[in-house]
């Protein structure tokens, strides 16, 4: 296995190159058509079966009898002005769907992830001696905005991917993330949840809109809003086990327009995040109860709440991390091979392989040296040193994908 870091570390200046244009030309969520284009012509030059479905780009090598396994990459940049200073920060502005010109940024880091998922295929195209069975090399689009995963899968991802298994079943799915731990050149796996399940949740409130000098003639939605808002803290820590996993945040909240007006509606936008589905519900369910509860102390009515922006849970199976944590441990030694501590973000990769039925596994690869400034991801100053970063990201995805589909 340790052949199969030196030769990704052989494709240094190659995965430079492409990691390079990745990050001066980032796109916004659900807008990836140059970043697909360039992926798949990639992908077509190293001789896969290439499909765009959903936005996202599926590629498909085919080596004989043997599992299936599918490494998914996302592609989408953020609306973020790049401020780390370095001679190949972006300084693109693209065009978001309201129609706004807004700066754009590769500050999460899917650029590594692509590379990743070049630097794999190249290495299964040329290497087919070392391996047998079908390997799926998919980038999908719109991760920030959990609307890419479920795109593809709505496009038909399934069906297309199955028909051109063996078995007409997808063995595994893989994925990562660069993350600020553990430290560049190293990975980090754990098996159960990585990275907590999420959603948004939209309050409107009702109430009756008066002049500010009769409140008794109005229904105040300032005055239930804010009794709300210091309600909905109640949830983490009174309801929810202390062992358990939970975030309550209240994000945004609009009312009124002036001091001498009593306003006739509220509206209040909530994160929520959690580590099992169990408490997301169970935090969700308590939402609805105090939001109407409330709504009725203060004789307003018919409050609207829509959840939205839903993420999934990112849960490793147990077994397949074992897999992938061995074959890391063989191909990189010990100490390179961290634990992953939970991560309070979400994803929506498991979408992708809750869609198939398959287990998987998501790690993450460190993308800061010591010493190096550590910013995290999203901030405009999010720059993951170059290597080992792109070698081992590239080596990670190849060594797991092996884990399943080496001789
Ligand atoms: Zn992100
Ligand atoms: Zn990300």
């Amino acid at each position: 296995m340790h052949d199969v870091v030196s030769i990704l570390e052989g494709y240094t200046s190659d995965l430079e190159n492409i990691y390079l244009h990745l990050h001066r030309n980032p796109e916004l969520s659900m807008q990836e058509g140059d970043t697909a284009r360039f992926i798949g012509a990639h992908l077509e030059e190293y001789g896969f079966e290439v499909a765009k479905i959903g936005g996202g780009i599926v590629g498909i090598l085919s080596n004989g009898s043997g599992p299936s396994v599918l490494y998914r990459a996302d592609m989408d940049g953020l609306p973020v002005k790049e401020e780390s200073g370095l001679p190949y920060a972006s300084d693109i502005m693209r065009k978001n769907r309201e129609g706004n010109s807004v700066p754009a940024m590769h500050a999460c880091g899917h650029d590594f992830h692509m590379t990743a998922g070049l630097g794999v295929a190249r290495f299964l195209s040329e290497h087919t001696n070392v391996w047998s069975g079908t390997y799926v090399a998919l980038f999908q689009p719109g991760e920030e905005t959990a609307e890419g995963a479920k795109a593809m899968v709505a496009d038909g991802l399934v069906e297309y991917v199955l028909e051109r298994t063996e078995q007409g079943r997808l063995d595994v799915a893989l994925s990562q993330h660069v993350l600020t731990v553990p430290c560049a050149g190293h990975v980090g796996t754990a098996a159960g949840p990585v990275l907590s399940t999420a959603a948004s949740v939209r309050i409107v409130l009702n109430g009756r809109g008066s002049h500010g000098s009769m409140p008794h003639l109005g229904v105040d939605p300032v005055v239930l809003a804010s009794s709300i808002v210091m309600r909905l803290q109640g949830i983490v820590s009174r309801e929810i086990a202390p062992s358990e996993f939970g975030v309550v945040t209240v994000g945004a909240l609009h009312s009124g327009t002036a001091a001498n007006v009593i306003p006739s509606s509220a509206e209040l936008l909530l994160n929520v995040r959690a580590y099992s589905n169990e408490t997301r519900a169970q935090i969700i369910a308590a939402i609805e109860r105090i939001v109407k509860a409330e709504c009725e102390a203060s004789r307003a009515h018919d409050p609207v709440i829509e959840i939205y922006d839903e993420f999934p849970l990112t849960n490793n199976d147990p077994g397949v991390e074992a897999t992938i944590r061995e074959a890391f441990v063989a191909a990189f030694g010990e100490h390179r091979v961290e634990h992953l501590d939970p991560i309070t973000a979400s994803e929506d990769f498991s979408t992708i392989p809750d869609a198939f039925g398959s287990p998987y596994c998501y790690w993450g690869l460190g993308g800061f040296a010591e010493g190096d400034e550590v910013y995290p991801n999203h901030n405009p100053h999010f720059a993951p040193t170059l290597h080992p970063t792109l070698e081992t990201g590239a080596a990670a995805a190849t060594v797991a994908a092996l884990a399943y589909l080496g001789k």
